[in-house]
């Protein structure tokens, strides 16, 4: 078929690649989640942009389906939320000495303390004339932030003279596990003890805190113990499972992020055709090459050969490597003839290409990007960079989610 006589489809802007965000899913996962946690408290981590779903449009839903807390790791983070008009209580808990406290006390974003931060956020809560709120974190076992348990009762002790001063009020002592994604593991019990032990000592000093924390994740999902008075939650929120051995549909969860975008050319190629950069694939038979218009500037991992993209309601590896912009499906010989319901008669030209999304109708899922990577189905959506624009549909108030909002060609 020479491309004259191919039929220009009309064009659908906006639609040529997209992350497109299941609000819905979003928020029936929190509600799940908390009926889960319950009647500890919610706190959403929306962190690295909502793990790439987009901070903003999260955390609001979030805040909709009765998550109490939202969490950042950077203050940054945090302020952005506030500028965007978000008053709910933030939590932020990885600072620098270039951090500015100042402006947190003063947008009251709540401060994970590890120890050396004391001294910079007192000075803050001075200089603005109001009291920070402070969350003591202890590190039970995990070897990065954290107060070490020898220096945790002198912390709680300096930190509860500030609080006697009127400069700041400790609401909360939390850490963070290591192991809970491998339940099996006698560590988190280990962390749960020294964490018991440390809110002893804190308590015995005086330290009346709103909230204890220290589950994510998989703890809230595998330890009821863990979940104290506050659960914090970010992979289950998107969907996502956290176990090697449990699907998120095993956990009641629907993934929310659906990465498609359109496929840019198809072409027949005799046997031995090489494909990509390298020529590490090479075509067994003539055939039909599919050109998928994402690549590692997009967030798909180079190294994810083999990862699958569904074209038609068929699942094909990626052959040969991956490049910047771009990477190749071998549609096979039948892929010239194949696609009855091809945008373009005859052709898979123009057709959605879903690399991951809901797993509705057997559809490729997150996870199995992950494996073709070496890697977690948190490094993958984080990683879907701002190339990729993202669109949204649903929200919390759309009732039970039923597994399709983010099916491919679907919403938008
Ligand atoms: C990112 C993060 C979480 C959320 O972890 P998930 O496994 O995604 O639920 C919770 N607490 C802290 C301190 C974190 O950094």
């Amino acid at each position: 078929m020479s491309p004259s006589v191919v039929p220009v489809p009309a064009p659908s802007h906006g639609l040529e690649r997209q992350a497109i965000i299941d609000l819905s899913a979003i928020a029936n996962n929190i509600r799940r989640l908390r009926e889960i946690c319950a009647p500890a408290q919610f706190m959403a981590v929306v962190k690295a942009d909502a793990y790439g779903h987009g901070m903003f449009q999260v955390a609001r839903t979030a805040l909709e389906a009765g998550a109490q807390w939202l969490g950042t790791a950077h203050v940054s983070e945090a302020l952005a939320l506030r500028a965007a008009g978000i008053d709910a209580p933030v939590l932020s808990w990885l600072h620098t000495p270039e951090t500015d406290f100042m402006a947190a006390v003063e947008q009251d974003i709540d401060l994970g303390c590890s120890g050396w931060e004391l001294g910079h956020i007192v000075a803050a809560a001075r200089e603005v004339q109001r009291p920070a709120r402070i969350h003591l974190k202890i590190d039970t076992g995990l070897g990065r932030n954290g107060c070490s348990r020898q220096d945790w009762q002198a912390l709680v002790a300096a930190a509860m003279v500030y609080e006697s001063q009127g400069l700041l009020r400790v609401v909360g002592i939390f850490s963070h596990l290591a192991v809970a994604d491998e339940p099996s593991r006698p560590e988190t019990d280990e962390q749960l003890e020294r964490f018991r032990e440390a809110i002893a000592v804190a308590e015995a000093a005086g330290v009346q805190p709103d909230v204890r924390h220290i589950a994510n994740t998989p703890a809230t999902l595998s330890r009821p113990d863990a979940h104290f008075d506050m659960v914090r939650v970010g992979l289950g929120m998107y969907g996502m499972s956290p176990f090697a051995d449990q699907t998120s549909a095993d956990l009641g969860l629907v993934p929310a992020m659906t990465v498609q975008t359109l496929i840019a050319l198809c072409k027949d190629v005799p046997s031995g055709q090489g494909v990509s950069y390298g020529s590490n694939y090479k075509t067994t038979q003539a055939t039909t090459l599919g050109l998928v218009p994402l690549g590692y500037a997009d967030g798909i991992p180079r190294i994810a050969t083999g990862g699958p993209v569904r074209v038609n309601g068929v699942t094909y590896p990626v052959v040969g490597r991956i490049a910047m912009d771009q990477m190749v499906i071998d549609l096979g010989p039948a892929g010239r003839d194949g696609f009855a319901d091809a945008e373009v008669p005859g052709s898979a030209l123009g057709a959605t290409a879903v690399l991951f999304g809901n797993g509705a109708d057997g559809g490729p899922l997150v996870e199995q990007w992950a494996a073709a990577a070496g890697t977690i189905n948190y490094e993958i959506v984080t990683r879907i960079s701002q190339r990729v624009p993202r669109s949204y549909v649903g929200g919390a108030g759309d009732g039970a989610a039923d597994g399709t909002g983010a099916a491919a060609g679907g919403g938008l």
